[in-house]
């Protein structure tokens, strides 16, 4: 699956129908959509999609976890026994799951209480129920350039003006960052700090608390989002930004995608009580709740003593993975390209020489049954036309080798 923005959505005016909303009229299509389609052609290895390896799910520890609920033996929701894991719950979510996503946080140097958190319906939604709940139409959000393209679209549908922030291997520029902040008082700085997607890039403990300071002295707030910091393959553990800054100043937001499984649609937003509050009303307004099996199912999965096995053979895995690619890609690549080497996560992020255009470069890879994404759409301004982003999680090494053989091939048929 590539995230992409959506369709243009004017189409011809047939009937007397009222147009769609102008927010969503605004949000920019994408011209390479119909590019990366093709990529999920049977026979094309593509490094394009952003999808955990489905061989590492742990499907018998779901099931386990599923038969559980269902029989009643769950975490103890209610007195309903199986029944109350298909009824509706509370919109904050499952207190056993908000527990544990605490302590995890806790465990992280991160001192976090079960009523901090809110369970949502994948991390996605709390970018989303975060952009309507902080974001005024004209508002400027600061974002990384290149940023995660679907957190981009949920801040453009809430009519967010987004401004880029400097950024590279060496963090986010702190200096244009006091500049932009003086100069345009933003409400939100959006940040994906461990393992970026798209560039695998990490902030380290100095930039870290450099942004928690410019928060504070600036007024705006920090939106940390962090779906990658427990896909760590090699290096120090970094503390989440909000551990660094002051209280309320940092809103962070997790997921189970890449711990569990992507299918489950669980994450969550940790915020102090009067974000909180707003960030429940949003959710009301958008699901009630997010589902009770699955996050029955999930509270049941972490009290087993399943995750710490299952979240070592997906590591060890994709370590070797992201070691094949690295090493396979100085022959794939044209001379004078270079990229990310990305201690986690699920990313590399390489920039061809000047003159390279990688959206034509994916014309040329899929003859050759080989797929990337270019990376001018995660731009929000400004794209760079040689750069692109490619996943490593999805296949085994010789997948890999092979892959990148025929992106060289095409490298050498495009040059
Ligand atoms: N943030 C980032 C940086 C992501 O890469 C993704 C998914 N690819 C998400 C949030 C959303 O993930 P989910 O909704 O599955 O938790």
């Amino acid at each position: 699956m590539i995230m992409t923005c959506p369709e243009p959505v004017e189409g011809p005016p047939t009937t007397a129908l009222p147009a769609l909303s102008s927010r969503v009229r605004a949000v920019r299509s994408s011209v390479i959509r119909d590019l990366l389609a093709l990529t999920e052609r049977p026979g094309v290895i593509s490094f394009a999609g952003g999808l955990p390896a489905p061989e590492l799910f742990d499907l018998e520890g779901a099931h386990a976890s599923f038969d559980a609920v269902l029989a009643g033996r769950g975490a103890g929701e209610g007195s309903a026994g199986g029944r109350s894991a298909l009824q509706y719950s509370p919109t904050e979510g499952n207190r056993t799951l908000r527990e544990q996503v605490a302590a995890r946080y806790s465990a992280r140097g991160l001192p976090t209480e079960a009523a901090d958190i809110l369970i949502t319906t994948g991390s996605q939604q709390g970018l989303s129920l975060l952009s309507t709940v902080l974001v005024d139409p004209g508002d400027v959000v600061l974002v990384e350039s290149p940023s995660y393209l679907a957190a981009l679209q949920s801040f453009a549908l809430a009519g967010a003006r987004l401004v880029a922030v400097p950024s590279g291997d060496d963090g986010i520029d702190l200096d244009a960052l006091a500049g932009l902040a003086a100069r345009l008082q933003p409400k939100v700085l959006y940040t994906v700090p461990t393992f970026q997607n798209p560039t695998g890039r990490t902030l380290d403990a100095e930039n870290r608390r450099g942004v928690g300071a410019a928060a504070g002295r600036y007024g705006f707030r920090v939106l940390e989002d962090d779906p990658y910091a427990e896909l760590r393959y090699s290096g120090d553990a970094a503390l989440p930004i909000a551990a660094l800054a002051a209280p309320g100043q940092v809103v962070s937001t997790g997921s189970f995608s890449k711990i569990l499984a992507p299918g489950l649609r669980l994450g969550w937003v940790r915020a102090d009580p009067r974000l909180r509050a707003g960030l429940v009303v949003a959710k009301q307004a958008a699901d009630l709740h997010t589902s009770t099996v699955d996050q029955a199912a999930a509270a049941h999965y972490l009290s087993s003593d399943r995750l710490v096995p299952a979240l070592d053979r997906s590591r060890d895995a994709y370590r070797l993975r992201r070691d094949a690619l690295l090493s396979g890609l100085p022959a794939a690549l044209p001379p004078g390209s270079h990229w990310t080497s990305p201690d986690g996560g699920m990313f590399v992020w390489a920039t061809l020489p000047p003159g390279w255009d990688t959206t034509a470069l994916l014309t040329t890879a899929l003859a050759h049954d080989v797929a990337f994404v270019p990376g001018a759409p995660f731009f929000p301004a400004d794209p760079d036309p040689a750069t692109m982003r490619l996943s490593f999680t999805t296949y085994g090494p010789d997948a890999i080798a092979e892959g990148l053989r025929r992106l060289s091939a095409a490298v050498g048929a495009a040059g």
